[in-house]
């Protein structure tokens, strides 16, 4: 299975991700943890990247295209992805299209997570990620077990340097004006999955897996 998952920052990706790639035995590529790894290592891509992520703007398409090219045809992608954080802009969408169709494979959803955006500030600023394995959490929705440290491997947890007031507000201007588009652009291929993400955690999921008819 093929599948995309849109939604806003904070609405919730990342975390259904975790839940739906093993239930689903598909392999998850998030464009935002690729550039982190990139930054952490200190890449050519990781430096280019760095300066928009802190400032809240998108990676330059070019970028993250051939990024994810080049993830789309390594060998764990042949049983299925769940693509979550690309496509941003619709020149994205496009060339996800054309490579697609290059490679001889199709969607077969695209998942959008509604949550209103007043839900996302306090989302994201509460956010703490696993060190280790980038196990997501919230310091009031989905509390580890013990403060600061990751229930599945017991890393350290982390706050984004992006999850900042300042920068969440920018990231959600950039998304409103440039990401949204893409719900119209998906719904007109006939692909638009909608899920209401603003209830719990395990609801979500299960409203997911119900409209992929699982
Ligand atoms: P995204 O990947 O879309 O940016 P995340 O999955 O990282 O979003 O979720 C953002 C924050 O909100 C995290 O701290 C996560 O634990 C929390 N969260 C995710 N889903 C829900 C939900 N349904 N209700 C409340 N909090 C949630
Ligand atoms: P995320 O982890 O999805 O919240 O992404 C974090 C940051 O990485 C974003 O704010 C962007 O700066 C950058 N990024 C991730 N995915 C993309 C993308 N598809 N296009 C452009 N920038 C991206």
């Amino acid at each position: 299975m093929n599948l995309l998952i849109m939604g806003p920052p904070g609405g919730g990706k990342g975390t259904q991700c975790e839940i739906l790639t093993k239930e689903l035995n598909i392999t998850h590529i998030s464009t935002g943890d690729m550039f982190r790894e990139n930054v952490k290592k200190g890449t050519e891509l990781g430096k280019k990247a760095k300066e928009y992520m802190d400032a809240g703007q998108l990676v330059p398409d070019e970028l993250v295209v051939a990024m994810v090219k080049d993830r789309l045809s390594q060998p764990d992608c042949a049983a299925g992805f769940l693509l979550d954080g690309f496509p941003r802009t619709v020149p994205q969408a496009e060339a996800l299209d054309r490579t697609l169709n290059e490679m001889g494979i199709k969607l077969d959803a695209v998942l959008n997570i509604a949550v209103p955006r007043e839900r996302l500030l306090e989302r994201l600023t509460g956010r703490r990620v696993c060190k280790a394995c980038g196990a997501t959490f919230h310091v009031l929705f989905n509390k580890p077990k013990v403060e600061g440290k990751c229930d599945k491997c017991g890393g350290e947890l982390y706050q984004r340097s992006d999850d900042t007031e300042a920068t969440v507000n920018q990231r959600l201007d950039v998304y409103e004006v440039q990401t949204q588009p893409l719900i119209a652009y998906y719904r007109e291929q006939g692909l638009l999955k909608e899920v209401n993400g603003d209830q719990e955690i395990s609801k979500v999921t299960r409203d997911v897996l119900a409209v992929l008819g699982r």
